[in-house]
């Protein structure tokens, strides 16, 4: 019978701080002025609880024999690789990285499970398969399975989000995704019932793992993929649960049980905001690659506004509104736009930012550029305040947004968006959109508020041009 040790006393305790700091972490972040700190927090919570479990297991000895050697470079390795990704990947690449990180906790979990499945078939071990209990066998299995399903449905939706993935819809994909999760319950259960080891089932089981979540992600559309990513996310929780039950480590259960209702809630409030059921985006392959366009098809004709005009229009509101999408995040045009707000400010104008929930490439994307540009964060409106607002704008500057302005959104029932909310620019008096073309933009589709009366074009950079539109104000 095992003893109860001083280290695991500490160990637990270790377990509770970490756990603590995780939680008001996670809290922290949801206000941008303390989300930093949070951040550090919860990477300190969980740099203790690692740290405790190699000391305190090592030392306990009650315990198997741990070779410092391997797990120090083990965790150096993956420190200095994370600290070098985190400080290079660029904002405009933070979904893939997050979705590489989800799948690295998916294969970890299958791993943990693979791993105790081997501990637990070995004869000379004093725990067998035989004494396991159906939690510890239910766990492996579900481990096993949700580990694989997050750790290749990520590697596809990063591969989407680089452009190296197109979409694939094969002809009866459901019923090869039904038939798949009905042979993976079976496989599972004569797994769980059976005494003895079964390397072939286990086998199935992982191979099975790995092709659905390929086919789970494969048929999503690009446009949907910040709600798969998100999904994915909370599969990678709830893998970790399972791996923390197997591992007996509550540390593990309680992060995996954070990122698993994290990811969901995410999951679900992206689906609110696209006014769609997750289960529509998981089947309904909207916002594909395909480049679809408007709906009526006919002969369109744009405007464009000079440089000179725009600083006029500007400049002698009462108040403009800008909107930022995607682009500013590629043209890294949030400072030059924080100047020309204040510019606008110092002559009479009121400005204020229009926030839609999906715009850029994941949550919060607009928040984090314009915090990182120290736009007050009482100047964002939300989605439905903005468009309170929009009626009595005189000026709206579209920074490199397009899907999230689509009137089609609101009266097009054949659009592929249409239901979803978006930010209604077109109720302003004029609106300017900076862009370099008349390309569509994520979903691939036409945007007819390009061809209003009350809209122009200003090609270009977005970060040139509103550096010009700076320089134009300044010369008024
Ligand atoms: P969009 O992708 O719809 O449009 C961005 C626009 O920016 C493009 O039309 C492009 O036009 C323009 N652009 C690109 N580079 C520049 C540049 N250097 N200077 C000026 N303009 C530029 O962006 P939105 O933010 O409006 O919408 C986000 C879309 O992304 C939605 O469809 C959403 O579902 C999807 N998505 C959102 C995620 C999230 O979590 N926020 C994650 C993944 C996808 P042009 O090429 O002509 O310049």
């Amino acid at each position: 019978m095992e003893t109860f040790s001083i280290f695991d006393g500490l160990l637990d305790i270790s377990y509770l701080i970490a756990s603590v700091a995780f939680i008001v972490g996670l809290k922290m972040q949801s206000s941008p002025d303390s989300a930093r700190k949070g951040n550090i927090l919860a990477a300190a919570g969980m740099g203790l609880a690692t740290l405790a479990t190699v000391i305190f297991t090592g030392l306990d000895e009650n315990a198997h024999l741990i070779n410092y050697v391997v797990v120090f470079f083990g965790l150096a390795t993956g420190s200095v690789i994370g600290a070098y990704l985190a400080k290079t990947v660029k904002m405009t690449g933070m979904p893939e990285m997050v979705s590489l990180l989800n799948g690295y906790g998916g294969a970890t979990s299958l791993l943990l499970a693979l791993n105790e499945y081997f501990h637990l078939a070995n004869p000379h071990n004093n725990d067998s398969l035989a004494d396991a209990g159906a939690l510890v066998k239910v766990s492996l299995v579900l481990g096993l399975l949700v580990g694989g399903v997050t750790f290749t449905g990520s590697v596809v939706a990063w591969g989407k989000l680089q452009g190296k993935i197109k979409d694939i819809n094969l002809p009866g994909q459901q019923f090869i995704n039904m038939a798949m999760l009905l042979a993976s319950v079976v496989l599972g259960a004569m797994l769980v019932v059976d005494t003895e080891a079964q390397w072939a089932i286990l086998s199935a089981i992982i191979a099975i793992s790995l092709v659905y979540g390929y086919f789970f992600v494969m048929p999503i559309g690009g446009a949907d993929m910040p709600v798969v990513i998100a999904l994915l996310n909370s599969f990678s929780g709830v893998a970790g649960i399972f791996a923390g039950f197997l591992v007996n480590n509550n540390a593990m259960i309680i992060g995996g049980i954070l990122v698993g209702s994290s990811g969901t809630i995410l999951a679900v409030l992206m689906c609110n905001a696209m006014n769609r059921s997750l289960l529509n985006v998981l089947i309904g392959n909207f916002g594909g690659s395909s480049g679809a366009s408007g709906a009526d098809g006919g002969e369109k004709s744009h405007k464009e506004v000079s440089v000179q005009d725009a600083a006029i229009m500007c400049n002698y509101a009462s108040k403009v509104i800008i909107v930022p999408g995607y682009g500013m995040a590629v043209a890294q045009a949030q400072h030059a736009v924080h100047a020309v707000d204040k510019l606008l400010e110092a002559n009479g104008v009121e400005v204020l930012y229009a926030i839609h929930p999906v715009a850029g490439r994941m949550p919060g994307h607009m928040n984090v550029l314009l915090a990182e540009a120290d736009v007050p964060y009482d100047k964002l409106l939300e989605l439905e305040a903005a468009n309170e607002q929009f009626k009595t704008a005189d000026v709206v500057l579209i920074i490199g947004a397009n899907d999230v302005v689509n009137p089609a959104a609101n009266e097009d029932p054949g659009s592929p968006i249409y239901g979803m909310p978006v930010l209604n620019v077109y109720e302003a008096k004029n609106v300017i959109v900076f862009k370099r073309s008349m390309k569509p933009g994520y979903a691939g589709i036409e945007n007819p508020l390009f061809f209003r009366p009350n809209s122009s074009m200003l090609f270009g950079d977005a970060k040139d041009m509103i550096d010009k539109l700076a320089q134009e104000i300044k010369s008024l």
